[in-house]
């Protein structure tokens, strides 16, 4: 068996090829990425082929002989994307398409690729069903949206089998604290750290789908070994999470008592996320598994331990929320 993964070298590419792996020792696995934001480093010695390589250049090499492919490389967050929408359009929409192109040349049989909550916008109601409409609300949500569609469209056009995973609110070990695309679990960690005081947008009443990075690796796994399974599928957790409740588990959690601080709301911010997560249950067989607090309490022994080990301060940027 062999998979191609794109974006390995990210956040999320890099315990997806752990999991593969682990999954399945004797997998023959090639890793893209073109290190634009990924680091290498990050794979350590996990027995794979990396190749420094764009999405948007012919891969026909790579793909020979290649069963599925799960394109997780992307430009990724929101911030990026309104200051440079067509960097952000090329990587997402170009990448995708060009990708799907080598995918068809190659005979490659099945594509997961990685879509985001960011295509629903607003919701009109929760939890958000798969089915409800899509009204993104940044470059990003309308790039993601539209790869997703691409992906699909070339299940039916060309026969490829195709799902499109939409990943909620994903921390864990490994997300970089200094980047503007950062999850708001990831920079109160980093504030946390340095003993500043954590803020709020907002009343703090706002509610995310928060999903560790295991579980997401976990639910790509499943849907890359899961074919027939097709269309778009929710990956979170299933759970609401206040931002207020989330600050004040962090500091529990993390022993530091520093204030948390209110600021005015941001414009067009979502009020209510949570995702129904029952299309994933019934066809991938996945649910997720790691509780809040425990992985807020792995998260901080980690970022806790890495401090200690590089003794320097995390560089603090600002987050998407
Ligand atoms: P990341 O930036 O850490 O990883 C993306 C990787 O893709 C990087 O290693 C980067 O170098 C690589 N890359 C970018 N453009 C490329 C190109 N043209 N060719 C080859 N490689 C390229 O981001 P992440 O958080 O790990 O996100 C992974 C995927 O999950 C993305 O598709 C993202 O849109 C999606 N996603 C992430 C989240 C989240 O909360 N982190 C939520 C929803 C969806």
């Amino acid at each position: 068996m062999r998979i191609v993964l794109t974006g390995g070298a990210g956040f999320i590419g890099s315990h997806v090829a752990a999991a593969l792996l682990t999954q399945d020792p004797a997998l023959d696995l090639a890793v893209i990425d073109n290190l634009s934001t990924g680091d290498r480093a990050r794979l350590g010695t996990l027995p794979l082929a990396f190749h420094r390589r764009d999405v948007r250049e012919p891969l026909d090499d790579l793909l020979a002989d290649t069963q599925v492919v799960v394109h997780l490389a992307a430009s990724a967050g929101v911030p990026r994307s309104v200051a440079d929408p067509l960097a952000d359009a090329q990587a997402n929409i170009a990448g995708t398409v060009a990708l799907l192109e080598s995918c068809r040349r190659a005979g490659v049989r099945r594509v997961v690729y990685a879509s985001s909550a960011a295509i629903y916008g607003v919701p009109d109601r929760v939890p958000i069903r798969e089915d409800a409409p899509t009204h993104p609300l940044s470059p990003y949500g309308l790039s993601k949206l539209t790869g997703e569609q691409y992906v699909l469209l070339y299940g039916d056009l060309f026969g490829l089998d195709t799902c499109a995973l939409r990943f909620f609110n994903v921390y864990g070990p490994g997300q970089r604290p200094d980047s503007s695309y950062s999850g708001v679990i990831t920079i109160f960690n980093a504030r946390l750290l340095r003993h500043q005081p954590l803020c709020i947008e907002g009343d703090g009443q706002q509610t995310k789908d928060f999903i560790h990075v295991h579980d997401v690796a976990r639910a790509v796994e499943l849907a890359a070994r899961t074919s027939g399974a097709n269309g778009a599928y929710n990956i979170a957790s299933g759970g609401p999470t206040g931002i207020l409740h989330l600050a004040r588990t962090m500091r529990r959690v993390s022993g530091r008592t520093v204030p948390i601080e209110f600021h005015p709301p941001r414009p067009g911010d979502v009020r209510q996320s949570v995702a129904a997560v029952q299309r994933a249950a019934q066809d991938l067989g996945f649910r997720a598994q790691v509780g809040l607090e425990t992985g807020l309490r792995a998260l901080w022994q980690h970022t806790d331990a890495a401090a200690e080990e590089r003794a320097v301060p995390f560089p603090v940027g600002k987050g998407k929320g």
